[in-house]
């Protein structure tokens, strides 16, 4: 800590939800670290990685929050949510009831959040997977994920809706550009200060020490 110097980095915390194996943490690493692991490991806790990058030449600090391994509302502490400014809702697109629970992700964050206008809350949607089965398997087609997109904020294209594939990395690098770039629109991003690392790191500790179902 004591060789950390003030940046001028915008900080944003974004929330990853969605059903279970939908891939959220394979996004996460092939955005992150550019790997692709095939094995299936839900961890406890909440998992949180940064990720530096430039917006219109803004430099940007993205803070990702998975949910690892504990997609229940209950389960996941009031830290998770607190002072999030952009929520991913993701999707397989070869599953449709992961298409469903979208709905109730995004009642059940705007419910956790003291967001005071949820149409004006940075949303975006990922549909993942479109690998499998090169394309075969899919059970929700793009129209009808737009025309979701386009019914929780009224209107269309107002939640950016983006395809991908984790495993063969297609269009991630794209969707979490686009995440800090809606984040940083409509969002009330701080700026990174010495007192506002510490908070938000203490806030990670208390993430990953808290809701351990044991
Ligand atoms: P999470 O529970 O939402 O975090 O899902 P995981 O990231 O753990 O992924 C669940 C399973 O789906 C793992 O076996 C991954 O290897 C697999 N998976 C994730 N993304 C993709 C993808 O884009 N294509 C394919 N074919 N499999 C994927
Ligand atoms: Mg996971």
């Amino acid at each position: 800590m004591s060789s950390y110097t003030p940046s001028q980095d915008t900080l944003l915390k974004v929330i990853v939800l969605g059903d279970s194996g939908v891939g959220k943490t394979s996004l996460i690493n092939t955005y992150v670290h550019k790997k692709f692991k095939l094995q299936f490991k839900p961890t406890i806790g909440a998992d949180v990685v940064a990720k530096k990058l430039q917006v219109d030449g803004k430099k940007v600090s993205l803070q990702i929050w998975d949910t690892a391994g504990q997609e229940r509302f209950q389960s996941l502490g009031p830290a998770f949510f607190r002072g999030a400014d952009a929520c991913v809702l993701v999707y397989d697109v070869n599953v449709q009831k992961s298409f469903d629970s979208l709905q109730t992700w995004h009642h059940e964050f705007i419910k956790q959040t003291d967001i005071s206008d949820p149409t004006k809350f940075p949303f975006v949607v990922i549909g993942n997977k479109i690998d499998l089965d090169n394309g075969a398997s899919r059970a929700v087609t793009t129209k009808r994920a737009k025309e979701w997109c386009a019914s929780i904020e009224g209107e269309p294209d107002a939640v950016p809706y983006f395809e991908t594939s984790a495993k063969e990395n297609v269009n991630v690098d794209e969707a979490f550009l686009d995440i800090a770039k809606v984040a940083l629109s409509k969002g009330h991003a701080q700026d990174i200060y010495y007192e506002s690392m510490v908070g938000s790191l203490s806030e990670i500790e208390e993430a990953q020490s808290g809701g351990c179902p044991c």
